[in-house]
């Protein structure tokens, strides 16, 4: 049962719902497309009016790139959520594909068409229209909120990181609820909160010491790290690994993975190992995968017929709490070990695991209201095989993120014909409202 006064709140939502669809159709019809430097000052003036229209003071903080939109409802509450979007979409090319005009929101049976409408607009403003409708029926909201919108996600946020550190004091608070977050078509809703990290880097063979192949020395060694079974069989490499909790393990298990759906996508008729069910998701939720991404060689020797010199580029999917600086030394020694010392291991980029703590307060906030909002309880992940930022902001703040979002599995982020479902939109600002009011209360 849905308590009197969020009772309240949901009946203004609906009764609403219009004037919050017209809102959600101006952010779209702005197009805020970061890669193409395209509407990205008009859209974060957006933003931070609508931010200033809910009492929180809207302003942009300037960066090497595009502006951060900033703004805080302190209402002298003992808590503080951080809203956390992002204004910018991915580019709508090829326009060809589109049914109607990426930056025309067109609503066809109760979803809207447009660029950036799932990725990351509905969210964005479904929890601000949550914050409205409270305001509105309620007066002020029982916690502090800050609103945080960067306009760079889609290019990879090179700027948050910076902008974390020089504005600790403006992400300071609570809990954040992440960009982003789906729900299966209507189905159940998805909470996540963690996310695997990757590290790539390159192997490469340039002095083979016996007078082999390079190439052949990349495949031996190759050899040596992984098996055909999918396992990693570097050194040490599994030392780190924190294994999940029987609690952990409850959640892992519950989650859908449409098994019969992805074998036939890929066009494969078993998983590695050919596992199912249970074992099939400890893998994917919880084990560390190497991929290979490529094999190369700069120029053939005439006189041997050998390259000169090869290159193997891989990325590692890492699971906590494996540490990316650790794994580069596990696999040189490695590779000393295993008579490859000819071969030169050189790092590239990494993000790191995180795996997420459904007992944190805003987990649980969310978590305990998504069935009276949506009917049905949540499919909760705490960890996702996806990688993203988000570990680096948890290591650096030490806040817990929680993800729950408007986009569904037909949403089409990132491709022609994005849509948002607008029920969702609506549903999912009331579970906001539910889990403002135990975000004040839970002990
Ligand atoms: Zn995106």
């Amino acid at each position: 049962m849905v308590n009197e006064d969020a009772k309240k709140v949901w009946d203004y939502l609906d009764e609403h719902k219009d004037e919050y669809i017209e809102l959600l159709k101006k952010f779209c019809a702005q197009p805020s497309v970061s890669a193409q430097n395209w509407g990205m000052r008009e859209m974060a003036e957006m933003v931070r009016d609508t931010v200033t229209e809910l009492g929180g003071n809207g302003t942009l903080i300037e960066t090497d790139g595009n502006p951060f939109v900033y703004g805080m409802i302190d209402n002298g509450a003992k808590r503080t959520l951080t809203l956390y979007n992002h204004y910018d979409v991915v580019p709508p090319e090829p326009y060809e594909l589109w049914n109607t005009p990426p930056f025309e929101p067109t609503i066809i049976d109760g979803r809207l068409y447009a660029r950036g409408s799932s990725d990351n607009k509905v969210s964005l403003l479904s929890r601000y229209i949550a914050v409205d409708a409270y305001q509105k029926v309620l007066g002020k909201l029982p916690i502090n909120i800050k609103f945080l919108a960067e306009g760079e996600e889609e290019i990879g946020s090179p700027h948050l990181m910076q902008f974390i550190h020089d504005n600790m004091d403006k992400v300071q608070s609570d809990g954040i609820v992440w960009e982003g977050g789906s729900r299966v078509t209507n189905g159940p809703l998805i909470v996540h909160m963690g996310v695997k990290g990757v590290t790539t880097f390159s192997i490469k063979c340039s002095h083979p010491k016996n007078g082999s192949s390079p190439m052949w020395r990349l495949i031996w060694a190759l050899n040596s790290m992984k098996n055909a079974d999918d396992y990693i069989t570097i050194d040490h490499f599994n030392d780190s690994i924190a294994e999940l909790t029987d609690y952990e393990k409850e959640f892992v298990h519950k989650a859908v993975y449409e098994e019969e759906a992805t074998l036939k996508r890929n066009g494969i008729d078993h998983f590695i190992r050919s596992l199912t069910g249970e074992a099939l998701k400890d893998k994917l939720y919880s084990e560390p995968s190497m991929n290979i991404q490529g094999l190369f060689f700069d120029e053939i020797d005439e006189t041997t017929g050998m390259p000169k010199s090869a290159e193997v580029k891989i990325d590692i999917r890492t699971v906590p709490n494996q540490n990316p600086d650790e794994m580069m030394q596990q696999i040189r020694d490695h590779l000393a070990a295993h008579g490859f010392d000819d071969l030169e291991v050189c790092g590239g980029h990494s993000t790191l695991p995180y795996r997420g703590k459904p007992d944190s307060l805003l987990a649980r906030a969310v978590i305990k209201n998504v069935e009276a909002a949506y009917g049905e309880p949540p499919i909760v992940l705490l960890m996702t095989p996806g990688s993203c930022g988000m570990a680096r902001v948890v290591k650096a703040t030490g806040i817990p993120i929680v993800h729950y979002g408007c986009m569904d599995d037909s949403s089409k982020a990132h491709a022609p014909n994005e849509s948002a479902d607008l029920n969702h939109y609506i549903r999912g600002a009331k579970l906001s409202v539910l889990m403002f009011q135990d975000f004040a209360t839970l002990e």
